[in-house]
């Protein structure tokens, strides 16, 4: 370890968010060292920050957070030959071992063996300097900018359910919620050809962004009679979508996801939330609604990458909010609370 000037954004234990200062990690094998230029919070490390732990996830020592990140190549490591000092280059947070059937099957998220940043006990990146697998590090061409770096990240959840939900040419798509994922979700599914997307969410406001985004048609969740709405979707889309990406993880909203789907159709379970949950399974089997989930992405960031480079998906407006790595308890708090309108709150962790 090399001096300590990397000021870090460490969750001692739940509820206790503190800026501590580090030592630099070094690289090794494979590895590059990254100043860290920019960092979006997700909502899981606002859930480790209020809750301590997601599921089987405990934080049971101090972890820095963060995982939506970008930077420049400042530390090359040994047998490492497509990065060099001065690249700029985006993190795809979670490295699998590369060996299991998983691994070697081409589905690298469903690896047991995986080390994700800022999932415990993995440090995350929301720091001025961290150390990472180079082959999960893609250097950003010069039009691409580190924002945009940082947020591949959730756009490659986007890509991934849209992926698993079979989005192509003509596809009419329900997306329920709409908050960061829901938003990338529909950006995905537009660029993939789907004809019409409507979101839904409890939030007037999500609602209006989400139109600015490129929804046709949106429905305010006001009632929790999931026949009512699925009437009131299939009306203004002019048929039920064939496809519904659930991103709230409210039980009512995965209900409805079945609900709303037309005969034959897919849903992909994205939102995460209660573990059970009570759904109208006969439904979704006597009407052959498949029911599939989704965990993070696989093999998405290159893709991610080429439509952001091309122009062909604008992620930028996603962001509303930025602070400074100073800053990062306010900017955690904005989050927490969507206070004006938040949906990405971006930290820049490189000093001016
Ligand atoms: P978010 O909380 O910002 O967005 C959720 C949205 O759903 C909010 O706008 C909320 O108002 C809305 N909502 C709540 N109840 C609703 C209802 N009954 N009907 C419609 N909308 C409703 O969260 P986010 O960052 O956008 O993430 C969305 C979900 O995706 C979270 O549950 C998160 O854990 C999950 N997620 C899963 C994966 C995965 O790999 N499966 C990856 C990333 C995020
Ligand atoms: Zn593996």
């Amino acid at each position: 370890m090399g001096p300590t000037k990397n000021l870090s954004a460490v969750l001692m234990k739940k509820g206790d968010l503190q800026l501590v200062d580090r030592p630099i990690p070094e690289p090794g094998n494979g590895e590059v060292q990254i100043k860290i230029h920019s960092v979006g919070i997700c909502g899981s490390d606002v859930h480790y920050w209020t809750n301590g732990e997601i599921g089987d996830f405990v934080v049971k020592a101090p972890m820095v957070l963060g995982h939506e990140s970008c930077g420049t190549v400042s530390k090359v490591g040994e047998g490492v030959d497509h990065l060099k000092v001065g690249d700029r280059v985006a993190i795809e947070p979670a490295v699998p071992c590369r060996r299991c059937k998983y691994c070697k099957g081409g589905r690298y998220n469903l690896c047991k063996d995986i080390a994700c940043c800022a999932t415990p006990p993995y440090d995350g990146s929301l720091a001025r300097y961290y150390v990472h697998a180079a082959d999960f590090c893609y250097k950003l061409p010069d039009n691409v900018s580190e924002e945009e770096g940082a947020l591949l990240e959730p756009l490659s959840v986007g890509i991934h359910a849209c992926r698993r939900a079979g989005v192509s040419l003509g596809s009419v798509v329900l997306i329920c919620g709409a908050g960061p994922i829901g938003l990338v979700n529909l950006l995905t599914a537009k660029s993939m050809g789907a004809s019409k997307v409507l979101m839904t969410d409890i939030d007037a406001g999500r609602l209006a962004v989400a139109k600015t985004l490129g929804a046709d048609h949106t429905v305010l969740v006001d009632t929790k009679d999931a026949k009512t709405l699925a009437e009131k979707i299939e009306n203004l889309l002019g048929d039920a979508p064939n496809i519904t990406i659930e991103c709230s993880g409210a039980p009512p909203s995965i209900a409805l996801a079945i609900t709303a789907t037309s005969s034959g159709g897919c849903v992909v379970l994205v939102g995460l939330g209660p573990s059970v949950v009570e759904l109208p399974v006969v439904d979704a089997a006597v009407r052959e609604v498949d029911i599939r989930g989704i965990f993070r992405y696989v093999n998405c960031y290159p893709t991610a990458l080429a439509m952001v480079a091309s122009g062909t998906v604008n992620v930028k407006p996603l962001v509303t909010h930025r602070f400074t790595l100073e800053q990062a308890l306010q900017a955690f708090e904005t989050t927490r609370t969507g206070a004006d309108g938040a949906i990405k709150v971006m930290i820049k962790c490189e000093e001016n």
